[in-house]
Order: C-alpha cells, then sequence, then structure tokens
C-alpha cells in the first residue's frame, strides 16, 4: 500500500504530518484457531450498487486438522443467511464476536480429520469509503451526463477482507480464489485474474467468471467494475493495462510507458518472473485520507492523481511522483504478494522494501531526477520523528486489527527503505540482489519473517550482517556518529570515532548501541568502512587530507556530528562536496542545531557557504528548512529579521533560474523554481509577491499560456497572499472546475491563506453543502498549516459534523494531526482534553506524537531561536 505522507516540505504542499503509530506493549495476539484451514474458496456474489448492499456465497475447501467441534473465520458487517458443512446434515449454529471479527459455527459433534467443504451464504454493506467492497460516485464531464456514475472497488489492506466475504483474514494463511459477480451488462469488472467466461443473464446483466488466482494471502483479493476503458501493450508475455474512467484514456499513457519500462526490469532483479497472465493498473476517481494505492495481485488499484498525468494539470513533480508510486505497487508483486510478511509485526518488510524498490528502480530509468538525493529529506523527517516520544521499533509486536492499522507509519515506510538502503550499501549491490534472488526463489508462494530476508542476503554476502541488522530493526532511535578528532599525517587522516544515541525527548534517551557501519572519506578521496559502536572511540585511517566526511554518501541511517574545526573545514570547501553530501550535512546541522548538540552558528554558517550552482535538491532542501524555521518565528518580533536574512540567501538562487521554464533545463529545477516563489512569496519578497498578482490576472485572461507547473505554482503563492476577491475568484473557479481532479485543487487552495478572516471563510465553507465531504477534510489540513491552533479549535468545536466525514481508518489520526505545526503550549491541553473525550486510551499514539513535536517546538522557538536572533544581528546583512 502507498500510505499518504509529503517527502518534502514547503508551505506550498504539504499537508499531512507523520502517520500513526502504535508502539503497542506485547499482549496477546489475536488469531484465528488453527485448528481449520482454508486450501481453496469459490465466492459467487451479486451487487447492488443503487442500495448499497450485496449478496454472496462462498464454498470453502477446508482442511481439519485435530479434532474440533468448531470453525470460526473473520467476518464484519456480514450476516450469514445459512451454513452448512458437506456431509453435515445438521446446519451448525451461527454466532458472532463483534469485538475480535469473527463469526464461529458450531457443530454439535467433533468433525473428522482431513478435507471438508464450507458453504455459506450471507450479504453484506457496499461502504462509501475505501474499505471492504466499496463504491465511488464521480461526476464524468467526458460523458456530459448530470447523474453521477457509480463505480465499485474492494479495498482489503490491512484487514477489510472480512467485510466481503467470511474467510481467514490473516496475511499468513494462503489460499486460492475462484470468483464469480452478477453486474449489469456493459460494465468493466475487474479482479486480479483475468475474466475466463462470461454469461449473458436475463434482465441486462452479466455473470463473470474470473480466472483461478494463485496462491495468495485475503488481503490481495480485488474486485472492481465500473464505466471504464482499458489501454493496453503486451509485455514479456504479461498483458499489462491501465484502466481508466470512461473519457480518460488520454491520461493513461505515462503510466502505461512505465509499468511497461517497469515490469521487465523487476522480472530480471527478482530473477522469478511476474506469475500472472495479466497486470492491471487502475486509476479511481476521488481520494483517501489514509493511502493512494493498493498492490492487490494483478490489479493493482491507485486513485487517479496517484497514476494519471494531465498534460495541462500535472507538474513535473506530479510525474515524478506518479513513477515512483507505480514502481512501489509493481515492486510489491513480488515483495508482499509472491512473498508475504507472516504477520503485521514484519509489515515493514512489505514497505521499506517495496519503497527503496520503488527509489531504485525510478533512478534506473530517471537518473536526472536524483531520487536517491530526495530521498534524503524524507530520511531526514523519519529521524526527527524516530529521536522523539512516541516511536518503536521497525520491527514491533502488533496484537490485533487496530494496531495492524497504526503500523502504517513513517518508521515502517521511511526509515525501513533507509535500513534496506544502508545494508545495500554495506554488503554492495550485487550481492543484495542475489540475496533478493535467493530469498524470492527460497519463499515464493509463501510467507518470512525478517530474519528470513537476512538469512538470504547472509548466504550472498562476504561480510556478516545479522547483528547490524537485528541492532536497527529491532531498537527505537537515531544512532549517531561523533567525530572526537581528526589528524593529517603523511597524506592520510586519522579519525576518532564514537557512536551515541541521538534523542532529543526525555522520553526517547535512553542510550542505546547499534554494531553500525560507517563509510568515511576526505574530499574526492574513495571512502573507507568502518563498524563503529557504543561510546568506546574507535581509529580510522583514510586516504588524503581534505575536510572529513561522516557517512560519507550518506546511504547510512544515523546523524553525524563534527568537531567545530571539521564542520568549518567543511564549509570552507563546500561547493566541492557531492550533493548527497552537502544535502546530508545541511540536515545533521539543523537537526543537531535545534537540539542544543551543536551552535546554530555551524549550520547558518554553512547557509552562507551555499555556491550558485548548487544541485537543484539541495537548494529545495534549503528551502524547506527556512520555512520551518519560519514556522518556529511565527510571531516573533525577530521573525522580520530572519526572513530578510531567508530572502537575501534564496534570492539570487531564484533569478538564476527565473520565473519562466528554460528551455533544456532539468525538472528538479521546476520543482525548485515553484519552492522558491512559494518560499520568497511567504518570506515578503515585494518583487515575487506584484508579479504573482500581475501574472494571475495573465492566467485569468489566457489560461493556456502556463504550463502545468507554472499554473500550480502560481496558483499556490495567489492562494496564500489572496484578499478577499482573489478569494472569491478562486472560489468560483471550483465550482466552475472541468474535471474532478482541479476542482478539489482550487476548493483545497482555499485553505491557504496567510489571512485570518478568509482561514475562517474556508473552515465555514466546510461545514457548508458547497464542499464534498471527500474534499472538506483537505481544506482543514490546508488551514492547519498556517493557523493550527484556529483550525484545531474550529475541529473540536465541530467534531460531530466533521467525524461523519472522515474515514474510519483516519478519524482517530485526524485531529491531533492539525496541531502539528503549533508552537503553543497551550494547545497541548487542548489535545489532551479532546482525546480524553474522543479517543480510547489504547489508540492515542497520534496525539503522543503531536505533543512530543508541539513541547520540541516550542522548545526550540524559546531556546534556539534567540541564538539565531544573535547570529543574523552579526551576519545577517552581510551578503551571503
Ligand atoms: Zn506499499
Amino acid at each position: 500500500m502507498k500510505r499518504l505522507s509529503i517527502s518534502r516540505y514547503s508551505i506550498a504542499a504539504s499537508l499531512l504530518f507523520a502517520l500513526a503509530t502504535n508502539a503497542a506493549t506485547a499482549g496477546q495476539r489475536v488469531v484465528l484457531p488453527d485448528a481449520v484451514t482454508p486450501a481453496h474458496y469459490r465466492i459467487d456474489f451479486t451487487p447492488n450498487a443503487a442500495a448499497l448492499t450485496f449478496k454472496g456465497s462462498v464454498e470453502i475447501d477446508v482442511v481439519v486438522h485435530r479434532a474440533t467441534n468448531s470453525i470460526a473465520l473473520n467476518a464484519v458487517d456480514l450476516v450469514i443467511d445459512s451454513a452448512s458443512l458437506a456431509g453435515e446434515s445438521k446446519a451448525p449454529t451461527v454466532s458472532y464476536d463483534k469485538a475480535i471479527e469473527t463469526v464461529t459455527l458450531t457443530f454439535d459433534h467433533p468433525l473428522t480429520n482431513g478435507a471438508h467443504t464450507l458453504k455459506l451464504a450471507y450479504h453484506g454493506t457496499i461502504y462509501q469509503s475505501a474499505s471492504g467492497l466499496f463504491a465511488l460516485d464521480y461526476q464524468d464531464p467526458n460523458v456530459g451526463s448530470k447523474a453521477p456514475l457509480r463505480a465499485l472497488f474492494t479495498q482489503f489492506e490491512n484487514s477489510d477482507a472480512r467485510r466481503f466475504v467470511p474467510c481467514w483474514d490473516e496475511p499468513g494463511i494462503k489460499a486460492t480464489f475462484d470468483l464469480s459477480a452478477t453486474l449489469p451488462a456493459g460494465l468493466m469488472p475487474l479482479s486480479n485474474m483475468p475474466v475466463a467466461s462470461t454469461d449473458a443473464l436475463a434482465g441486462g446483466l452479466q455473470r463473470v467468471h474470473f480466472a483461478r488466482s494463485p496462491q495468495m494471502s485475503s488481503y490481495l483479493l480485488f474486485f472492481g467494475a465500473g464505466d471504464f476503458e482499458r489501454v493496453r501493450r503486451v509485455v514479456d508475455g504479461v498483458d499489462v493495462g491501465i484502466v481508466v474512467k470512461r473519457g480518460d484514456t488520454a491520461n493513461a499513457g505515462y503510466a502505461l510507458d512505465a509499468a511497461s519500462a517497469l515490469l521487465p526490469y523487476f522480472n530480471e532483479y527478482f530473477g522469478t518472473p511476474y506469475p500472472l497472465p495479466k497486470l492491471d493498473l487502475i486509476a479511481a476517481p476521488g481520494s483517501s485520507q489514509f493511502f493512494g494505492a493498493m498492490e492487490n495481485w494483478g490489479a493493482i488499484f491507485y486513485f487517479e492523481k496517484y497514476l494519471l498525468v494531465d498534460a495541462r494539470l500535472s507538474t513535473q513533480a506530479d510525474r515524478q511522483a506518479v513513477y515512483n508510486v507505480i514502481a512501489h505497487e509493481m515492486a510489491h508483486q513480488w515483495f508482499g504478494d509472491l512473498v508475504t510478511m507472516a504477520w503485521w509485526d514484519d509489515l515493514w518488510l512489505n514497505e521499506g522494501f517495496a519503497s527503496w524498490m520503488a527509489n531504485k528502480s525510478t533512478d534506473h530509468f530517471h537518473p536526472e531526477w536524483k531520487v536517491w538525493l530526495q530521498s534524503l529529506t524524507a530520511k531526514h523527517a523519519v529521524m526527527q520523528r524516530d529521536a522523539r516520544d512516541g516511536t518503536h521499533p521497525i520491527i514491533t509486536p502488533i496484537d490485533d486489527v487496530a494496531q495492524a492499522n497504526n503500523a502504517f507509519d513513517d518508521i515502517t515506510y521511511t526509515k525501513g527503505e533507509a535500513v534496506i538502503r544502508a545494508l545495500e550499501f554495506y554488503v554492495g549491490d550485487s550481492a543484495f540482489r542475489a540475496g533478493v534472488r535467493r530469498y524470492m526463489r527460497d519463499h515464493k508462494y509463501g510467507n518470512t519473517v525478517t530474519d528470513d530476508l537476512w538469512a538470504a542476503i547472509g548466504k550472498e554476502s562476504a561480510v556478516p550482517i545479522e547483528q547490524i541488522a537485528h541492532d536497527i530493526t529491532r531498537q527505537a532511535g537515531v544512532p549517531m556518529v561523533n567525530m572526537l578528532s581528526s589528524r593529517c599525517d603523511g597524506g592520510k587522516t586519522t579519525l576518532s570515532l564514537n557512536q551515541t544515541h541521538f534523542a532529543i525527548d526525555a522520553g526517547s534517551t535512553t542510550a542505546r548501541v547499534w554494531h553500525l557501519p560507517v563509510k568515511v572519506a576526505t574530499l574526492g578521496q574513495a571512502p573507507t568502512a568502518i563498524i563503529v559502536s557504543g561510546a568506546a572511540p574507535a581509529q580510522v585511517v583514510t586516504a588524503g587530507c581534505g575536510p572529513a566526511i561522516l557517512n560519507a554518501g550518506q546511504g547510512g541511517y544515523l546523524r553525524s556530528r563534527y568537531t567545530h574545526e571539521g564542520l568549518a573545514a567543511i564549509a570552507a570547501r563546500y561547493a566541492e562536496l557531492s550533493p548527497d553530501d552537502q544535502l546530508g550535512i545541511l540536515n545533521d546541522t539543523v537537526s543537531l542545531g535545534n537540539a542544543g548538540e551543536l551552535p546554530m552558528a555551524d549550520y547558518l554558517d554553512l547557509t552562507r557557504s551555499i555556491p550558485a550552482a548548487t544541485d537543484p535538491v539541495v537548494l529545495s532542501t534549503l528551502v524547506g528548512q527556512f520555512e520551518q524555521l519560519d514556522l518556529l518565528y511565527r510571531g516573533l518580533p525577530t521573525q522580520p529579521a530572519f526572513r530578510a536574512y531567508a530572502r537575501r540567501v534564496l534570492k539570487p538562487q531564484f533569478v538564476r533560474v527565473g520565473w519562466d521554464v528554460r528551455a533544456g533545463e532539468s525538472d528538479n529545477t521546476a520543482i525548485l523554481r515553484a519552492d522558491l516563489i512559494a518560499a520568497l512569496g511567504e518570506f515578503g519578497d515585494p518583487e515575487v509577491i506584484a508579479e504573482t498578482r500581475a501574472r494571475f490576472a495573465r492566467y485569468l485572461a489566457k489560461p493556456a499560456g502556463f504550463d502545468a507547473g507554472a499554473r500550480r505554482s502560481l496558483l499556490g503563492r495567489v492562494a496564500a497572499q489572496a484578499d478577499q476577491p482573489t478569494w472569491d475568484k478562486l472560489r468560483q473557479m471550483a465550482r466552475a472546475a472541468a474535471s474532478e481532479l482541479e476542482r478539489r485543487e482550487l476548493y483545497e487552495l482555499l485553505g491557504s491563506a496567510e489571512s485570518d478572516d478568509l482561514t475562517r471563510q474556508a473552515l465555514a465553507l466546510v461545514l457548508s453543502s458547497e464542499v464534498p465531504s471527500t474534499i472538506a477534510p483537505n481544506i482543514i489540513r490546508r488551514t492547519a498549516a498556517r493557523h493550527p491552533e484556529a483550525t484545531l479549535d474550529f475541529a473540536v468545536a465541530h467534531w460531530d459534523k466533521l467525524s461523519t466525514m472522515l474515514e474510519a481508518s483516519s478519524a482517530q489520526l485526524f485531529v491531533p494531526r492539525l496541531a502539528g505545526n503549533s508552537t503553543n503550549l497551550k494547545t497541548i491541553e487542548t489535545l489532551n482534553a479532546f482525546a480524553t473525550g474522543h479517543a480510547p486510551e489504547n489508540a492515542r499514539q497520534e496525539y503522543v506524537l503531536a505533543i512530543a513535536r508541539i513541547r520540541y517546538s516550542a522548545k526550540v522557538r524559546a531556546t534556539r531561536l534567540p541564538e539565531v536572533d544573535r547570529w543574523l544581528a552579526v551576519n545577517g546583512s552581510v551578503p551571503p
């Protein structure tokens, strides 16, 4: 699954904070009894889309392993109409346990060991948000019809197949599936496998039988139906299709090209060819508050903005994100679908690996995007969270469905990805790939735990990895490598290093020890690898005598702390560093400066050393850091001085890239341009503010004169600095938008205004009938970025209404996340009071995270910004 997050922070784009986690203490794992297991399901169902209900029947070939009177399956919101076991004359009694989501069939005598067939008839609910079998309604301007169209889909991860069919709904229990459905003729039916046969029925209906699935986990089963079109290409013998709602095929070409390139790459990398006859990538209208895409085997589901590229609306950043999400879900076809974690404890194996593989494959086809360089910013963000209260180890005990829901967080995805990256760096890419191929070969169609991966890689690697892997996956927190001293002698540099634990909250400061591979290098020289562990100094000798760089290439998951002299040497020759090291050192120094581990001056000195021709990704990172600092400065009398300095550093960069796309420039330059416009406008640059107004007038007169990137960045800035007439104009544009995607985009922009009054109006709009309930929560998230306190108060006051707009899986995350940008300790009281009335005690992890973040921001604001002020008083007006 691709959960929603942000990999790069910007006022213009950001809106979601790190996802929830659940540092559950190990309790009793809630699983089904293992006396009976399924081998094969034959499911036949008939949806009534208009009534939002469905009828189903299922025959399940089961195996009874030992004497038992009962068979327990998972089921939620399903009513069993009849139940029987072949060969048994008497029907079992049926009982439900809502708390643990099961239905139990009890017989009046023990069942014999061996094979049986269970038959159930039942009915259930079609939902209107993405869990179980669900409907998405959409207005389709391409068809010209005024009545909304309705499409059906399923979403089962992590534990919602039980809302569709009574089943053994655990990832470790695999079976094969035959699926049949009765539908209106003319709708396109979709499942994991191709349609095997279709019967025409009376009354304009069809009965569709899909081919038998391979052995797989229940959460990967998929069904979809709607007024769709499919564009296709045969690649390596596989029928690859992009499925869109009718009229959208023009936006599918980018995805088809990407999938067609990626499939042979993955076949090669994994060494096991994709095993299904077809692979569909399906674009659904609408959005979820929780996820963007889902890796159903052979039938990948995407909300359309994560799959389709619209030449008029999609920016360079959108194209990169779409490519990356396509690669992520396709990587899951092997890592997750073919080989699956035995239980949710090891979810990171799926998600960390797919995230890493998405970057690796994207980098292969688009090296100019520098996705690894970009990924350093996401790694920095997760390290901040991993250093605070409320973090947890990558491998974390999961007892039940609620905890599994919370496991889809940044630690699972981003730290997971960074750890895979670090291990690949350490063992080398060919040994790592040989290990992955071995793992696929040995475990296909099966289930694994994390140690199975380490064992497979260990067999191919020249260096042992088990201890290193255990240390980083089984304990929470961020290792730090400290440069204790550095000495040059005879053309070589001797470094003394040790390892501590980088933690920024009282609750996270337990000193931890990691066996940590670290690469060190002097400028321009090949790196030397060393294992650093614990506080005892370790000596390493490396070639050359320039500035010494820790974590050279930035492949490790760690913070690097330099001596003051070490950092000054780096600042003096900053322009000569690789972009990876430039960016990594910027992130480490701002983070250590905020934490009081280094003077803020060390970071600020670096920001003055940024040369003109720096990589755009590094500059975008700097922009993001200035925006974060600016958020902390909100309302302080010294904010104008900080903003003046930020403008002085960023403006020459903007002058260099200019307002308009230049022939031959890189995609990342276009992204940087948008970031600079957003930031300089935010920091009050008069020229950017005036030009934004002038360009908006031109845009209104002739929208076609703006490419997608220029349009998005212009509208973002327009919304931020909007006055009443401008805001009204944006609202009018939203009402008249030509497509669902554009309407959503424009309504959300209404929440981006700096103005307090317009923010109140945006929040009032949320309560009106004008804005669809699927868009409203995103407007609230927007207002929270600049106005966290006012937005939180609004959400608390109107919770009864807002909670009806939220998906069950995100309702508990929504309110605490709104407060994440606050620096006001009073916000913590509001959050605690709300949690007491609304969140069960075992579901408050998101509150813990938000409170830790607010407390830390308040502390940095009170204790570290004065240091920035003093530095600015001396250096702020000196041209960088
Ligand atoms: Zn995923």
